[in-house]
């Protein structure tokens, strides 16, 4: 069960269109292009924006799936909330997540989709923690279940910053401490505007 304030691992842009890059190849070769992705609401959007322009498509439907509370603290199991935001019965499809990490939601939403009479259902991940329970057809890195970290994404780093933050804060008292805590025990180290930014970011509803 990951801690309060978790180690995690800040990642990058540069890295993100690498892991794009990587799945779309992997797909390519396997001569599997799909003709619509699902992207779970809202790990995968950003990801499967990415793998679109790699591989041409233009179908892209969103399915919500919730698990994970704020930043790193589980909300109970895995649940879809809304359902696919178009048809896609009778289509080749990949649904695509940023990680899989109990892999319940990935596994959930294949099968939503599925259900849904998809003629063939593949899932991809750009990461993959070696402890989930449902693997991906695609991927573009695993993290051995002995370093499990929260992914800091780019496309979420405002939220978790700002989670993490005020959890950094409730133990130490002030900024300066808080920005401490982040750096000696989530392995984040983040400038002070950034940390000062995020704490007065509107908070999640
Ligand atoms: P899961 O159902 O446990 O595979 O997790 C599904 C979603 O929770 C992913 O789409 C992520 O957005 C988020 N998530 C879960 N674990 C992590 C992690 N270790 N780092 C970053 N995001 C995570």
């Amino acid at each position: 069960m990951p801690d309060e304030l978790p180690p995690c691992r800040r990642t990058t842009w540069a890295e993100a269109e690498g892991w794009a890059d990587r799945v779309a190849e992997a797909i390519v070769r396997a001569d599997r292009v799909p003709q619509t992705l699902v992207a779970l609401t809202r790990g995968g959007w950003v990801p499967a924006r990415l793998l679109a322009d790699r591989l041409g498509l233009k179908r892209l439907l969103a399915l919500r799936a919730q698990h994970w509370g704020v930043t790193a603290r589980p909300s109970g199991r895995a649940e879809l909330t809304e359902g696919l935001s178009g048809p896609v019965k009778g289509e080749t499809v990949l649904v695509l997540d940023d990680i899989t990490d109990t892999g319940e939601s990935l596994e959930l939403a294949t099968r939503h989709v599925a259900e849904a009479g998809a003629s063939r259902v593949e899932s991809a991940a750009f990461l993959h923690i070696a402890h989930s329970k449902f693997q991906p057809d695609y991927y573009a890195e695993v993290i051995p279940r002995d370093r499990w970290v929260w992914v800091v994404f780019p496309w979420n780093y405002w939220e978790d910053l700002a989670a993490l933050g005020r959890r950094a804060i409730e133990r130490s008292g002030t900024v300066d401490g808080a920005r401490e805590l982040l750096r000696s025990t989530c392995h984040l180290d983040v400038p002070a505007e950034d940390l000062a930014r995020a704490l007065g970011r509107p908070r999640e509803r």
